[in-house]
């Protein structure tokens, strides 16, 4: 293999084409927009600088955040005091730093859209806007919005999160979550350098009725959004199913980040596993152990191992989140109920908030730790019947 495309310059792509680059293949990305200010809340959990310490060690400006509130209209708030704190950035901030490394360890970057990609089984022909490039592999990182539809996840309309809000012009020190039963989401508030990103994500539910739920929460926090900024953008949230059948690989194409489905169903956390994937399917092309026509049955078995079958856990998990009732009360209002009485449960909570703590092992957790009748019902209640399925590769 000689000359690797990559498709989109998002924290996958970059993260792809610093380590393609770094591994000594002539790299090339493409991007029409490079560094943005792509909707999202810019949150970087621990588990993801704890991989990757450079997302912690750099200079670019970026707030560590501590103190979190978790919130209900019917139930009111608890208080968490994150052990590790979130990393917040503004994704322009990210994405540049991202192909700053990019370039640095040689990839080459062209400010350019990829409009049609076709492979006739030994190189790939991408029409750009500024011509025609051939490569012999592609790395799709073209995000939840994809436009290469022969490459990527093929999602249905129920294995995506709608996600909108406002960048505000103002500041707080901390973060807000709150739960809106029965949504499938909730609307967050974190904190930037100078602004903050209120944003609401859910399934199933039209735009303006979202909208209006966020602006009826902004409204009564005193939260003003006029003249700021607003953004609507989709989140991979791939059902049960979808995890199963999930298009991530093809001859001649690996897909990372969004544009394979690649985020956490629960909390929508996409950031760790743009960069993961993108760390994975590096390896996998760099690696000598498989013929190129093998490497997509490689990066499969990887993901498998690595996250894949947490985050299919996890899919299952959303439901009974969101949706589900235990005694007469949403579960999120009895999570916070938990979280102001348990200290245990808050300490489950710091964990699953900095992604310390898995899907795969959350039920034994739960049991080994928490006692007494009610958490033994959540447990139940939760996780019945939700025994890892074999995924086929
Ligand atoms: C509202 C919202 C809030 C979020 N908040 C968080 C959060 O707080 N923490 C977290 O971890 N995750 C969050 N996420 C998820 C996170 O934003 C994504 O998982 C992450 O951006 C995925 O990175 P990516 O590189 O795969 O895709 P993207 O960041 O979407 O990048 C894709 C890139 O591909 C380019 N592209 C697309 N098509 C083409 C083409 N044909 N040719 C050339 N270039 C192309 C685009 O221009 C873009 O730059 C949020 C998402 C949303 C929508």
């Amino acid at each position: 293999m000689k000359r690797v495309a990559v498709l989109g310059g998002g924290p996958a792509g970059a993260f792809a084409a610093e380590r393609l680059a770094a591994g000594g293949l002539e790299t090339v990305l493409l991007d029409s927009r490079l560094a943005w200010e792509k909707p999202c809340g810019g949150g970087v959990t621990y588990k993801a600088y704890d991989r990757y310490p450079f997302l912690l060690e750099n200079d670019v400006p970026k707030r560590l955040v501590t103190e979190t509130l978790l919130s209900s209209p019917r139930v009111g708030t608890a208080r968490l005091s994150l052990r590790q704190p979130l990393v917040i950035y503004s994704r322009y901030d990210l994405n540049r730093l991202l192909l700053e490394r990019a370039e640095r360890a040689g990839a080459r970057i062209e400010r350019t859209w990829v409009q049609q990609a076709t492979y006739d089984g030994q190189r790939w022909r991408l029409e750009t806007r500024g011509g025609v490039l051939e490569t012999d592999f592609c790395i799709a990182a073209t995000g939840a919005r994809n436009p290469l539809r022969n490459l990527g996840t093929q999602w249905t309309p129920s294995d995506t999160m709608l996600a909108l809000g406002y960048f505000v012009p103002a500041q707080q020190s901390h973060i807000d979550i709150c739960f809106l039963p029965p949504l499938e989401g909730y609307i967050w508030v974190f904190p930037r350098c100078g602004h903050l990103s209120v944003g609401i994500c859910g399934k199933g539910v039209p735009a303006p009725l979202l909208r209006a739920r966020l602006e009826a929460f902004m409204r009564e926090r005193g939260i003003s959004w006029r003249g700021a900024e607003f953004y609507a953008h989709v989140l991979p949230s791939l059902e049960t199913p979808a995890w199963r059948n999930n298009r991530v690989a093809g001859h001649g194409w690996l897909a990372v980040g969004d544009a394979g489905g690649l985020v956490d169903p629960v909390t929508g956390e996409g950031l760790y596993y743009a960069l993961r994937s993108a760390d994975l399917a590096s390896q996998v092309v760099l690696s000598n152990a498989q013929a190129t026509a093998d490497k997509p049955r490689a990066y499969r078995a990887w993901l498998m191992r690595d996250f894949i079958l947490d985050l299919a856990l996890g899919a299952g998990l959303a439901k009974r989140l969101f949706l589900g009732k235990l005694l007469f009360q949403s579960v999120p209002e009895r999570m916070i109920q938990l979280m102001r009485r348990s200290e245990r449960f808050s300490f489950l909570m710091q964990d699953l908030f900095a992604g310390t703590q898995n899907y795969l092992t959350l039920k034994s957790r739960l049991l080994r730790n928490l006692h007494g009748t009610l958490l033994e019902t959540v447990v139940n209640f939760l996780l019945r019947r939700m025994v890892p399925e074999e995924i086929p590769l």
